[in-house]
């Protein structure tokens, strides 16, 4: 077991690039494939730690294993030219040279799509509520200062420009009384997503500080937590110095009259393997909290039919319910990791095909894209033309969800912006 030096407060050590060279089997990886996680992480976010190194990552089959993509930089996630230049930068030790080589790389990573920045943030008596997103009109996003960072890092991550210190670009908020205000003006949500990074990441206490107003919100139903933390850290749930306290709070959730609904990060169904996984989620379950577990599609890690029917399988066992599979967005090293929605749309039938109707509570393949989740149901020939079928199963109107749309069929798109539409029509019934 990698040593884990714990500090007063229970806290593990992360594992970043200044102290990954001490784990053995990394150390035994060749020294060139060590070097390019180097040079990637200083572009890409890298923090990993003993539990996500030591328990899910199969080191023998590194650095194809999924769990070992998912977490450690690689040289193809840069293009070449940019994974050069940072490489000359930082042989030469010029400082200068590689802060500029990195930032280059990264605002040419499009950091914030679907209008994250400029659209969806409410706004009360004419002021703007930073650190809230509200674009469905049940939904309201909140991303509570706290809780902007994980576990460990996702390689493909969108929300990966909130992790390298760019304060500029950084959206957080601790103002949940904003957030309260907010809901009391606005009686149509009735869900509260509290994301991040990953609201787990915060200690019990500063956890509730957010949590307990929101119980006095008569018209709120749901309280949601998008979390990684049962794949990344389930002793979060378990023998964390405040795993009770969290639990004891999740059932005060329940108590109140409210839903908590545990939107649970889960890649590939080894992450559901572990003992540790199995016992938070029977503590999870316990509280009377409901998990639901979503993830991307993502080429390495998961774009393989029976990993995805394996997964769903394995989560319905556990008592969990299967809800989205993602196409991968358009940021970070997204030509590393896409896969074609003609594609996502086989592997998503294919494993569909292959599970009980209890693990068929899932959809997909879907883009959160500007307009809305988009679904690629399937291809179909329309009066002699291959077409995708589409679906909104959440739009910024409504009115747009379930009603079945074309476009011009295609095994290259990788989103929407790509798609044309079809049977001679100019532009997508969205687009007005
Ligand atoms: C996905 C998403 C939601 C929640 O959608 P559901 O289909 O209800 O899970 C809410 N807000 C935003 C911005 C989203 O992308
Ligand atoms: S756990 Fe979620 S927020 Fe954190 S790095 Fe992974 S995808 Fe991003």
């Amino acid at each position: 077991m990698y040593p884990t030096p714990v500090d007063a407060y229970g806290r593990y050590e992360p594992v970043t690039l200044k102290n990954i060279h001490r784990h053995p089997a990394y150390r035994r990886l060749p020294e060139s494939l060590r070097r390019e996680l180097e040079v990637a992480a200083q572009v890409l976010p890298f923090r990993t730690n003993p539990y996500v190194l030591d328990e899910l990552i199969d080191w023998d089959r590194a650095p194809e294993d999924p769990i070992f993509q998912l977490v450690f930089p690689q040289r193809g996630m840069l293009d070449s030219e940019t994974y050069a230049r940072v490489e000359a930068a930082l042989t030469s030790g010029d400082r200068e040279a590689l802060v500029e080589a990195v930032w280059n790389a990264r605002r040419a990573m499009n950091p914030h799509p679907a209008g994250q920045l400029t659209h969806n943030v409410p706004e009360l008596d004419g002021r703007k509520l930073d650190g809230l997103q509200h674009k469905y009109a049940e939904t309201v996003l909140f991303f509570p200062a706290g809780g902007q960072t994980c576990h460990a890092y996702c390689t493909y991550c969108f929300r990966w420009a909130q992790f390298v210190g760019d304060r500029e670009l950084k959206f957080e908020s601790s103002q949940v009384d904003d957030l309260v205000r907010y809901l009391r003006a606005h009686p149509e949500v009735t869900d509260v997503l509290v994301t991040g990074g990953d609201p787990m990441v915060m200690k019990t206490r500063l956890l509730a500080r957010y949590l307990e107003p929101l119980l006095e919100v008569e018209t709120l139903r749901t309280i949601r937590i998008g979390s990684k933390s049962l794949a990344y850290w389930p002793m979060r749930f378990t023998t964390d110095p405040d795993a009770a306290e969290v639990l004891r709070l999740f059932e005060r959730v329940a108590a109140a009259g409210k839903q908590l609904a545990f939107m649970a990060h889960f890649s590939h169904p080894r992450e559901l393997e572990t003992e540790q996984v199995q016992a938070a989620i029977q503590n999870l379950l316990a509280t009377g909290a409901v998990v639901r577990t979503q993830a991307p599609l993502i080429r390495h890690v998961n774009d393989d039919a029976d990993v995805w029917a394996e997964k769903w399988r394995r989560e319905v066992r556990l008592g969990l319910i299967p809800y989205y599979m993602f196409v991968e967005r358009d940021t970070g090293p997204k030509r590393y990791f896409e896969v074609p929605l003609a594609e996502a749309q086989r592997i998503f039938a294919d494993a569909y095909r292959q599970v009980s109707g209890l693990a068929r509570t899932v959809r997909g393949p879907s883009m959160s894209a500007f307009p809305g989740k988009v679904r690629v149901v399937g291809t179909a020939e329309v009066a002699g033309e291959k077409v995708f079928v589409l679906e909104f199963l959440q739009a910024r109107d409504p009115a747009w969800v379930g009603r079945p749309f074309f476009a011009k069929f295609s095994e290259e798109a990788t989103w929407l912006d790509e798609l044309e539409p079809a049977l001679g029509e100019k532009r997508f019934f969205f687009e007005g």
